[in-house]
């Protein structure tokens, strides 16, 4: 038997699996597929080795970047060129997303970049309504679809932030629990009387520069790593292995049980909020467009629901983002669609896509290479029964930032004895 058993060997279940191994537990991991490392993983399209899950990671707490730098990988991360991302909204041309916002809500809602995607009178209307409200009002609210209607209507929530939001979560702003996605947002809404008020404050809070960052190479090196320490560290990590039931000390795998204290790092193993899984589906183009070398859209394009004739969600204009890759593209241009769903011809629709949003033509014989990859998200759970430790994307929320620093904590909980 083992000190501890980890099921799900996504980056939460690598990090804690570390980190108690670090301490001297004995640790077993059990991974349904064939490879560690869940939504962060790579594949090589047009010769070139990309991430194709996560891509970048939020620096906010340094939670990341301290790992990282643990890891041995501190000095390989680069910033994103600071050009920033587009925006496609429903009806008219592309424009920057702007400047002063946080997840599209803007900090100044009649400045010229919002009054571009919004109208002069939405915009105006947005702006009263919000400096008129009471701080206290929407300061309960659950989602954070909710604050921003109650507070700035649905202009702003639907042509600013649903765009910005679904190109990031991949959700709804009415499926986002307000403390988990904007953590500061609700308490800066109460001290300063006002959300766009709020917005400017914690923009000016925001240590200076990039809210994200990235590692030479991709983010699937922090998995190679975290994978080397765990074998390093002695961990006994066994694949292709499915739990199909935990309970407190034991988890079932076919007609064998382990025993131990059982750490739940996947998706499906915890009750669920009964939403269905949502399913993303990136398309990966590698292109010879040479006037893609201005970089037309800056970094990318959020797009807002109903966009004439655009199916994906969010275009990553990669190698405009990150340097490294324009190196190693050498000329070649690499494009990442994200879709809520899976258009019959993918690589078509893609091409189609990625030409409209960027305003360039792209033939179908500049189209280098192409790769489908399919991700399915998990849903929220509820917390974890006492004496299991749940930790990953479904109680953490999306991204590397909440899932490190949430499996890190837990760790710390399970070394003091306890789970939460
Ligand atoms: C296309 C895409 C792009 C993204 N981009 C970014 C980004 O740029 N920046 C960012 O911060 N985040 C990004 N994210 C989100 C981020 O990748 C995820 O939030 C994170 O990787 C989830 O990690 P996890 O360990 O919680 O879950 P997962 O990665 O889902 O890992 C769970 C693991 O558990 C295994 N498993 C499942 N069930 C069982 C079982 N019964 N028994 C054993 N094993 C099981 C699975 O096979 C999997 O390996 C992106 C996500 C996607 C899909």
């Amino acid at each position: 038997m083992s000190d501890v058993v980890v099921v799900g060997g996504g980056i939460a279940g690598l990090v804690i699996a570390r980190t108690l191994l670090i301490d001297g537990f004995s640790v077993i991991v059990l991974e349904a597929s064939d490879r560690l490392g869940g939504n962060v993983s790579r594949h090589v399209v047009g010769g070139i080795s990309l991430d194709s899950g996560a891509e970048s990671f939020a620096t906010r707490g340094g939670t990341v970047e301290a790992l990282v730098r643990d890891l041995g990988l501190g000095d390989e991360i680069v910033l994103p060129n600071p050009a920033g991302a587009w925006l496609q909204p429903a009806a008219g041309p592309a424009v920057p997303l702007p400047a002063t916002s946080l997840l599209g809500i803007p900090g100044s809602p009649v400045a010229e970049d919002v009054i571009a995607v919004l109208g002069t009178s939405a915009a105006l209307r947005a702006f009263a309504r919000d400096a008129m409200l009471p701080g206290t009002a929407g300061a309960k609210s659950a989602t954070l679809g909710e604050l921003v209607r109650r507070r700035m209507g649905d202009d702003v929530l639907d042509k600013l932030v649903a765009p910005v939001v679904h190109g990031v979560h991949s959700a709804s702003p009415d499926d986002l629990e307000l403390d988990r996605v904007a953590p500061h947002l609700r308490a800066a809404l109460r001290r300063e009387g006002s959300l766009a008020r709020a917005v400017r404050s914690l923009r000016v809070a925001a240590p200076a520069g990039s809210a994200v960052a990235g590692i030479r190479g991709g983010v699937a090196r922090i998995v190679d790593e975290l994978v080397a320490d765990l074998q390093r560290f002695g961990a006994d990590v066994r694949l292709n292995t499915r739990a199909s039931a935990v309970t407190v000390g034991s988890v079932t795998i076919d007609d064998d049980v382990l025993g131990g204290h059982i750490v739940v790092a996947a998706p499906g193993l915890l009750p669920s909020d009964g939403s269905p899984p949502r399913i993303v589906t990136l398309a990966t183009l590698v292109v010879d467009v040479p006037a893609l070398d201005a970089a037309p859209r800056g970094t990318g394009v959020l797009v807002a629901n109903g966009a004439d004739g655009i199916r994906a969600r969010a275009l990553t204009h990669a190698t405009a983002k990150w340097p490294w890759l324009a190196e190693r593209a050498d000329g070649k241009h690499v494009l990442r669609l994200s879709y809520g769903d899976e258009p019959q011809n993918l690589a078509e629709t893609a091409r189609a896509d990625a030409a409209a949003l960027l305003g360039v033509e792209i033939a179908p014989d500049a189209v280098l290479d192409f790769a489908r990859v399919q991700w399915s998200r998990t849903t929220a759970t509820e917390e974890a029964p006492d004496g299991i430790t749940a930790v990953g994307e479904a109680i953490a929320g999306t991204g590397l930032a909440n899932i490190i620093g949430h499996s890190l904590a837990q760790a710390h909980n399970v070394l003091n004895g306890r789970s939460e």
